[in-house]
């Protein structure tokens, strides 16, 4: 038996050890003992548990004077294995700089960032989605964006992490999703450029009315993704919706957060959510939670439905006014990608500015050269 003497580096876990090697017999494959590991001094990070990130991470740097900082959203809890969209936000851009902006996840997590950077010239930001892939156990994991920014002839770099982890808290879906089914569900199917609207929950009956009559002058078709609960309180008003040549999504019955329940819970809320016209027929979960799963995809497909989450979200529910809204649809922000063609905006009946704006919201759409689903 040869035995050679390597020293071997090896990276675990983000933990820098080293170690003596053994050469197996004849195989040539070296092993590594864990035993014999120590931690390489003076490697950033080596033998030690990095203390968690800092909320954002500021660079100052005398060469210019731009602070830059790294933002990142994220939902706050999803499924082990599942995957959940983050908008990784650079702050205090100026209008000319190109930026490209990459991801890491944590802990076994992987991230992956696609699609262009948009960047918002009133908010001096630029943001691209990056999909933060959660492996298959339980626990918190965190997204760490890192920016390049050239302005000019100087070149910036600069990294940061979210305030709040990512908790994988649901029922795990071992499978990951395709990037293509994420991509699909994003749009909820739309085969079309068209841009779709969709309204979730419910709302007043002043709301409501308010909405689809907007509508109507504008020959707009929208989706309507109500509560069960709410269709039932509202049989007249729903109704109403229907006749009006809408189409109808489900969003379960009482809109619980369906990365959390288990398979006969799911049949229940959507079997008692409002049966969906078109095709295909969607499901949106409520909080967007088990959208990108396959646990969720299979249980929905088994009720004859596709999931349906959306590209462009007005957080309407917030109260923002309709000029903040306008402004996310018209370059997008920290919280939302802009409206580009196939896309799907994501509004509530119950949003406080959403029936008082929907027609600048239209509006937006259209100064963009972009068409909506008409009515007729
Ligand atoms: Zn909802």
């Amino acid at each position: 038996m040869r035995r050679s003497s390597v020293v071997v580096t090896v990276a675990i876990g983000g933990l820098l050890f080293t170690g003596a090697g053994f050469g197996a017999a004849e195989g040539g494959t070296i092993s590594v003992q864990r035993a014999a590991t120590t931690a390489v001094p003076g490697v950033p990070g080596g033998g030690a548990k990095r203390a968690p990130r800092a909320v954002a991470t500021t660079v100052q740097q005398a060469a210019t004077k731009v602070a830059l900082r790294i933002g990142v959203g994220a939902p706050q809890y999803d499924s082990p294995g599942g995957t959940v969209p983050t908008i990784v936000t650079v702050y205090g851009v100026p209008r000319s700089a190109k930026v490209t902006i990459s991801a890491t996840g944590t802990g076994g997590s992987t991230a992956t960032c696609a699609g262009a950077v948009w960047h918002n010239p009133l908010r001096h930001t630029a943001s691209r989605t990056c999909y933060l892939r959660l492996p298959n156990t339980r626990g918190s994991y965190r997204l760490t964006g890192r920016a390049v920014v050239t302005m000019g002839t100087v070149v910036r770099k600069v990294s940061g992490a979210g305030k709040r982890p990512v908790v994988a808290d649901g029922v795990a879906s071992p499978t990951a999703m395709t990037a293509a089914d994420i991509q699909r569900i994003e749009r909820c199917g739309n085969p079309t450029d068209n841009v779709w609207l969709t309204f979730d929950d419910g709302g007043s009956k002043a709301q409501v009315t308010s909405i689809l009559a907007t509508l109507k002058r504008n020959n707009v078709r929208a989706r309507f993704l109500f509560r069960g609960d709410w269709a039932r309180r509202n049989p007249a008003l729903f109704a109403s919706i229907r006749a009006a040549g809408h189409v109808i999504g489900n969003h379960t019955a009482t809109h619980p957060a369906l990365s959390r329940l288990g398979r006969t819970k799911l049949v229940e809320q959507v079997g008692r959510g409002t049966a969906a016209t078109g095709t295909p027929k969607l499901l949106r979960p409520p909080f967007g939670a088990g959208a990108f799963t396959t646990r969720l995809q299979n249980v929905a497909r088994s009720q004859g439905y596709e999931l349906c989450r959306w590209t462009t979200d007005t957080y309407d529910w917030d109260g923002p006014s309709s000029a903040t809204m306008v402004e996310r649809i018209r370059y997008g922000d920290y919280r939302s990608a802009p409206i580009s063609a196939g896309g799907v905006i994501l509004m509530h009946g119950h949003g406080t500015n959403t029936a008082s704006g929907l027609q600048k919201i239209i509006d937006a759409v259209r100064a963009k050269k972009l068409k909506l689903q008409p009515l007729r």
